[in-house]
């Protein structure tokens, strides 16, 4: 009897146990929901957006708009008919995470009611409601289903972020919603649009249709809600464009943040960044470390750092536990940062800008903000796009404390001296006037917009007086310096320069229209324009096998990485750190190719591959990625790059596949590989100069080859790169090696033999 009973309470304590901890869990989810700021206005925002069908809501961040709102407009009824709300986020990182977390709010399955798309995953069904995604993903469907007919509502959330693609995707989405409640009984819901995994099988019929906006299968369209989310206490320009919409405030919680200067200017901001992070750790109270640093690179290096020092520190001293996060990083590995730490530790994240406003991580107590942050900039006199450190704002410096003062007073670090903060720019340059737009400008003209000039874009000044300010610029240019005309002008000349390269690379007729099927077959991959020009001509040059891994590679970060190089401060002595030196080197020169960066990458991928494969056939799957794992540290690989890249590679592998294309391979010839290069980077070319520098064919600039590549002591005569990396020194990065007479037969329209 005594024995029965016991089992019979060990069987309700094993029911209990799991159950109990599902039940806690979401009581204490529903309280921290209840305790949101945002969960006050519920009543008042739902009416708003009813009333209402263009609405800007501003709130700080972490007060609860990405996570709450769109399951309060589901519960509000407004999915009724089937209808998607539709939430977009400029950063992937956030998309995924807040998707995860509301599944979980809502307690269904990832996937089911609420989902998320971004390039080359996507995880919905026919059942999802809630759907996060990037702008750019939206973009992509309007080219399928030009009205974005599932949708009921859209959010584009972080809109103060402006990108180029939640600027464009303004523009369009004022459009669709102008015609959705005008002409709605001329549109129709096409047949169910949908972004496989990026890419856009359209059927020709929906082809015709995008370019006007308008169907006539004759269904009607019920009328699309528009809300407009961000972070930043200006909403006036947002108001302004979409004709004086109404604009509510969501008061956030903020607690006080001590802010902390340096007394000099740092000359070596990831130095600083080490050192107060200790500095903090062994001197501060409990309460986790928010590290802003520029990119992944920075954040692994400083990982390795921290990780190499810890043991130094004494024993009660070392629990700390680094959570790094950026885009390329798998997800499950980016939802780390919102899990508690093991009992006793200090979190310490490290994280890029995407810990500014797009992800709220909870339990930040101390924020280290060395001012820098990575941007892509344009130059369209020179069509070159370089990726540069800059300082950040003073808009983005108050966001980045902000983060301190989330759950209680906080403290932040400025890495700068006090004076440094007052120069800094007010606001951030919005990326549409920094940035190459060859590639909205291919979906645009894939929509079928072909006036791009005239395309309502956020920026353009609404009564703008060309007259008047070509006069006021003729008096004097300084007057206008930083004045809208200016801004207006080199906007414009982006988008002439940026459809140039359309052209040259053969994407645009000479009457500025999508040509077919090159320009046709660039839009639908979601590659940049000149990948996929690479792709589709490798199609001809029997060599797609071996270029769909060139480009996988080439879409990701740091392939490759060098031994930590601050050895001076830490215990890594200059011989050890020479040593690690040359077994990098060494390990490089087993994949390098004399040929160039390019096919080193090919050598790396494949010989992952075979080791994966080898491995595979004596152990599990889960070890056999264990051992890849390993191998990659041996040969300084860096691993998580190396899947990224594989996950890119069967994706975009399907796409040409989808899109027809032959995935031929060239052997052991790697010759038409390299013509193929040349054939669709041709715009990227440069040619030796007596001084052993380079000169950049298209822009005059002269360049150097960066020393990570395998050409960096080689200097071949002619090459092609991928990237210019613009620090104290123009570099060039992922360099190969061509034959200059390539580009006067391969891209004639550039080139021109010499008499
Ligand atoms: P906002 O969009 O206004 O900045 P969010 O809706 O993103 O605010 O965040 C609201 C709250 O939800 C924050 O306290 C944040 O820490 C928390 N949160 C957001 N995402 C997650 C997640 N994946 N896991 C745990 N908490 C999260
Ligand atoms: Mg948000």
């Amino acid at each position: 009897m005594a024995s029965n009973n016991s089992t019979h309470t060990a069987k309700i304590n094993q029911l209990n146990g799991p159950k109990a901890d599902f039940f806690a869990r979401r009581q204490k989810i529903e309280q921290h929901r209840k305790a949101l700021p945002i969960a006050a206005v519920q009543k008042r925002l739902l009416e708003e957006v009813s009333n209402n069908d263009i609405l800007i809501i501003v709130g700080e961040t972490g007060s609860g708009k990405t996570t709450q709102l769109p399951q309060y407009l589901f519960n509000g009824g407004f999915c009724r008919n089937g209808g998607i709300i539709g939430i977009t986020q400029p950063r992937r990182v956030a998309a995924v995470t807040v998707a995860k977390r509301v599944s979980e709010e809502c307690g269904v399955t990832l996937g089911q009611k609420v989902g998320y798309a971004i390039r080359f995953e996507d995880v919905t069904s026919s059942s999802t409601r809630i759907k996060y995604m990037t702008d750019g993903l939206l973009l992509r469907e309007a080219l399928l289903d030009p009205c974005l007919s599932k949708y009921s509502v859209i959010i584009v959330d972080e809109a103060h972020e402006r990108t180029v693609q939640t600027d464009v995707l303004l523009g369009l989405l004022k459009t669709v919603q102008k015609t959705r409640s005008s002409g709605a009984s001329d549109m129709v819901h096409s047949d169910h649009a949908k972004a496989d995994n990026g890419l856009l099988l359209e059927k020709e019929e929906d082809v015709q249709c995008t370019s006007t906006l308008k169907h006539s299968r004759g269904k009607k369209l019920s009328p699309l809600k528009l809300i407009i989310m961000s972070a930043s206490l200006d909403a006036q320009i947002f108001s302004e464009f979409f004709g004086g919409a109404k604009a509510v405030h969501v008061q956030g919680r903020q607690y006080p943040v001590d802010i902390l200067y340096t007394h000099q200017p740092e000359t070596d901001y990831l130095d600083a960044a080490l050192i107060t992070i200790f500095q903090i750790h062994l001197e501060e109270g409990p309460g986790d470390i928010l590290v802003f640093l520029t990119g992944q690179e920075e954040i692994e290096s400083i990982e390795r750092l921290v990780q190499e020092r810890l043991p130094k520190l004494p024993e009660s001293k070392r629990k700390l536990s680094i959570i790094p996060i950026f885009a390329s990083l798998p997800s499950e590995k980016q939802m780390k940062v919102f899990m508690p730490p093991p009992v006793g530790f200090r979190k310490v994240i490290l994280a890029t800008n995407i810990a500014e406003t797009s992800v709220t991580i909870p339990g930040i107590k101390y924020v280290i903000d060395p001012g820098m942050v990575k941007v892509r900039t344009y130059d369209p006199s020179t069509g070159i796009e370089p990726l540069i450190i800059v300082k950040t704002s003073k808009a983005q410096a108050l966001q980045r404390s902000g983060r301190a003062g989330r759950e209680g007073p906080g403290k932040c670090y400025r890495l700068y001296p006090e004076n440094e903060f007052y120069k800094l720019k007010d606001s951030t340059t919005p990326e549409i006037k920094r940035c190459n737009l060859s590639n909205v400008i291919l979906q645009l003209k894939a929509l079928g917009i072909d006036d791009i000039v005239g395309f309502d874009f956020i920026e353009e000044p609404d009564s703008f007086d060309l007259k008047s300010a070509t006069d006021r610029s003729a008096h004097s240019i300084s007057m206008v310096k930083d004045d809208k005309f200016l801004c207006y002008m080199k906007l414009m000349m982006a988008i002439i320069k940026s459809m140039e390269l359309l052209f040259l690379l053969g994407a645009l007729t000479d009457a500025s229209k999508l040509s077919d099927p090159v320009g046709r077959q660039m839009a639908k991959l979601p590659l940049d324009p000149i990948y996929s020009k690479a792709l589709i001509v490798a199609d001809q040059f029997n060599c797609l096998e071996e270029m769909l891994i060139v480009v996988a590679m080439l879409s990701v970060e740091s392939i490759f990485y060098a031994p930590v190089k601050s050895w001076k401060r830490y215990y890594c002595s200059l011989l050890f750190y020479i040593f690690m030196c040359s077994l990098s080197r060494t390990a490089l020169r087993s994949f390098s190719s004399s040929e160039g960066d390019h096919l080193t990458l090919l050598n790396t991928y494949r010989a992952s591959d075979e080791f994966l494969e080898k491995s595979k056939l004596v152990s599990s799957q889960e070890k056999a990625e264990k051992n890849l794992r390993k191998w990659c540290k041996e040969n300084f690989i860096n691993s998580r790059s190396l899947k990224h890249a594989r996950d890119i590679h069967s994706q975009i592998r399907k796409n040409v596949e989808q899109m027809g294309l032959r995935v031929t391979s060239c052997g052991d010839d790697m010759l038409p590989l390299r013509r193929c290069l040349a054939a669709s980077f041709f715009l990227n070319a440069a040619l030796k100069q007596p001084d052993g520098t380079y000169r950049a064919l298209s822009s005059g600039l002269t360049v150097q080859i960066h020393p990570s590549s395998v050409l960096f002591r080689t200097k071949p005569e002619c090459i092609i790169f991928d990237e210019l990396v613009r620090t104290n020194q123009n570099y060039v990065r992922n360099v190969s090696r061509i034959d200059y007479l390539w580009l006067t037969e391969l891209a004639p329209q550039c080139y021109a033999l010499q008499e």
